[in-house]
């Protein structure tokens, strides 16, 4: 297992947001998270990526005990995440945001002498064709179409040349059609570089059409896992979720 969550909980003032949560992730495969606004899955994947330290369970990636380490200790061992929000530097060109992030995880042999523009361009420059975003490499982040914001911020993630990518509602606020682009970019991204991907999303046709794997939450607890075709059936499920969802 690429990723195993064991009894994982987390307390906000007494409100339990994960409640118990156990998640196993195998290597490669694509897993969604869903559930209702507030089910917990943003708090469960910020336990995860350290932006959180949880209030009891444990957290193992590729077998490692990574329970409550700092968040960039965790990015550094290969799990990397984008937001809910857009979460980019508005001010910088597209390339500048992704050197930026890959300079941030290769500090090992940097020559002083090199002027920085020309550091890891080549790196930064296949990062920004794998990701659509080769003739933006000069447009400044902020001013990029909010699909294009989205891309960017993989292209950034995937700068740390992670083994579990979490993404965090990727197609959040995206039209039909840039959805249908962004989901078949991160279907092929994951191929390509033989990702293990975790994913939260509320659209269900990207849900059903992309995931292996499925976990629903419901308030911080799982109320069913499985195959697509098992969770479509599950009965809590279509009570508590798919039935009042589209
Ligand atoms: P989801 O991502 O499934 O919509 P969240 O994990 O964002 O759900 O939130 C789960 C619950 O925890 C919600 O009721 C939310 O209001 C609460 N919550 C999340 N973050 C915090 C926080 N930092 N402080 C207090 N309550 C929080
Ligand atoms: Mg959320």
């Amino acid at each position: 297992m690429v990723l195993e969550v064991r009894e994982v909980r987390k307390v906000f003032d007494g409100f339990l947001a994960v409640d118990g949560v156990n998640v196993t992730v195998a290597g490669g495969d694509i897993c969604a998270i869903i559930g209702p606004n507030g089910a917990g899955k943003t708090t469960l994947f910020n336990c995860i990526t350290g932006h959180l330290v949880p209030d009891g369970g444990v957290i193992r990636f590729k077998g490692h005990d990574i329970t409550g380490w700092p968040a960039h200790e965790i990015c550094r061992q290969g799990v990397a995440r984008s937001f809910q929000r857009i979460n980019i530097f508005p001010r910088l060109t597209v390339f500048e945001n992704v050197q930026a992030a890959v300079l941030s995880h290769r500090r090992r042999g940097r020559d002083l002498f090199t002027p920085v523009e020309r550091l890891y361009r080549e790196e930064t420059l296949a990062l920004l064709e794998q990701v659509g975003l080769a003739g933006e490499a000069e447009a400044v982040g902020g001013t990029l179409s909010y699909g294009y914001q989205k891309q960017l911020e993989l292209g950034i993630a995937l700068a740390s040349r992670p083994d579990l990518l979490l993404l965090d509602e990727p197609t959040a606020g995206m039209s039909g059609q840039e959805t249908r682009m962004t989901i078949a970019l991160i279907e092929r991204i994951a191929r390509e570089r033989r990702l293990t991907l975790l994913f939260t999303e509320h659209d269900m046709d990207v849900v059903f059409s992309i995931a292996q794997r499925i976990t629903v939450m419901h308030q911080g607890r799982i109320i069913a896992e499985g195959s697509p075709d098992e969770v479509r059936i599950d009965s809590e499920v279509r009570r508590v979720y798919l039935g009042k969802a589209k």
